[in-house]
């Protein structure tokens, strides 16, 4: 007898840091999506330096967003996101849009909506964010927002132009 197919799912993932060497902690933490079997990374966008957008006073960003198949149901693809984060030396609390060492969220999740206190699908603040839509347009700019019905890059067209800086990190990841 076959083995029924795993469901899958296509979640789009962000990755940042701030600390320390935030370019080779986005780095890792890629790897260890890498290497986790419950996932598949299928695309990786360019690296980016970022401004910080919601509390200032801190160091630049590296941000980056991949897209991965999974069977994993969102809750527990958090929760993966979340351990890679505590094995990368990432501690809570800090302050909230602070300083972090590596931070992955969800930004998508198929075309599921969801409000609930642990976890938002979409992302509540991807459609806002440069450091987020920019490097999405790399992969999928055509993508739909779900909640929002407008592709990735025509959310990026309706930032303020000058606002948050971004640009790419000269060693492409
Ligand atoms: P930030 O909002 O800056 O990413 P944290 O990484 O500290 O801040 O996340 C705070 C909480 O946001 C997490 O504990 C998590 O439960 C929740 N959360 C809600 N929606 C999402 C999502 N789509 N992706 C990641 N975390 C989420
Ligand atoms: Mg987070």
């Amino acid at each position: 007898m076959r083995a029924r197919p795993v469901e899958s799912h296509t979640a789009y993932l962000s990755l940042g840091s701030n600390m320390g060497d935030a370019f080779g902690n986005c780095r890792r933490a890629l790897e260890r999506l890498a290497a986790d079997s419950a996932l598949r990374v299928t695309a990786r966008s360019r690296v980016y330096r970022t401004a910080p957008v919601d509390y200032a006073a801190q160091q630049w960003f590296i941000n980056q967003v991949v897209r991965v198949e999974t069977g994993l149901a969102p809750a527990a693809l958090l929760a993966r996101l979340q351990s890679i984060e505590r094995q990368l030396g990432r501690s809570r609390p800090a302050v909230r849009f602070g300083p972090r060492v590596i931070d992955l969220d969800i930004l998508l999740y198929d075309a599921l909506v969801l409000e609930g206190p642990a976890l938002s699908l979409p992302h509540p603040r991807m459609h806002r964010r440069r450091f987020v839509l920019q490097p999405l347009c790399d992969i999928d700019p055509d993508l739909v927002h779900p909640v929002l019905g407008q592709t990735a890059r025509a959310l990026l067209a309706q930032l303020d132009a000058g606002t948050q800086e971004v640009c790419e990190h000269p060693c492409c990841g």
